[in-house]
């Protein structure tokens, strides 16, 4: 499996050797220039994001909050020109994974990018599973023993909130909150041709109604009675 870097720099004398070099690792990378780029591209699956903190046109930490909304948010590599003690222990705390102070070197930063990706990795296998229900978060392949699908990009986000919480009522705000990142649902039934799809295709895999209605509150992923 390719992983998928975004790099989020305004400066090009920065972004585009990390480009390339991270290229030449057989990475899949793309780079925006601006905090609005970001996000615009933040909508495909990505597997980590380099994150510049200094855009010209968002500060990066609207951009680590936009994607803590995110069910299934990326591993965030920050790269800050603020190094205090304070600094960092704040980045963690808003969710980054890990940070380099600039200037670094391409081998430093190369040694944290395959770290990072080692580990999102590991959690990633675990929280796309449920009994033998699995999801490839990249291809959005859904598989249950020899059975298959393709899920869409939405469908894949949403059954993935229900993978990492399995037996959990989740209701249909978490699930417009958590994909969509919104509040309101824009008119009725915005999110139930989604789940009505996801459920369609779990039920080919699983020959049974597996994702179930929870009376006015919500969803939730288990096991069917008497299965
Ligand atoms: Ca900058």
């Amino acid at each position: 499996m390719t992983f998928k870097i975004l790099i989020v720099e305004d400066e090009a004398d920065i972004a585009e050797p990390m480009r390339v070099g991270l290229t030449d690792e057989g990475y899949s990378v793309e780079w925006a220039s601006t905090g609005r780029a970001a996000i615009q591209r933040l909508v495909d699956h990505w597997d980590l994001i380099i994150l510049d903190l200094m855009l010209p046109d968002l500060p990066g930490e609207s951009i680590v909050n936009y994607l803590k909304q995110q069910p299934d948010y990326p591993a965030i590599l920050v790269l800050t020109a603020r190094g205090s003690v304070q600094d960092k222990l704040s980045l963690f705390r808003q969710g980054c994974d890990d940070y380099l102070t600039k200037p670094f070197i391409y081998a430093e930063l190369l040694e944290h990018v395959r770290a990072l990706l080692r580990r999102s990795q590991r959690v990633n296998t675990t929280e796309c599973q449920y009994e033998d229900i699995q999801l490839d978060p990249s291809t959005f392949r859904l598989c249950a023993g020899t059975e298959q699908t393709i899920l869409t990009p939405k469908e894949a986000s949403i059954l993935r909130m229900f993978l990492a919480a399995p037996g959990r009522v989740i209701s249909r705000k978490e699930i417009l909150q958590g994909v969509w990142g919104l509040r309101e649902e824009p008119d009725t039934n915005f999110i139930g041709v989604h789940l009505f799809n996801l459920r369609k295709k779990l039920s080919e895999v699983k020959r049974d109604a597996w994702l179930q209605t929870v009376r006015s509150s919500g969803f939730v992923l288990c096991r069917p009675e008497g299965n």
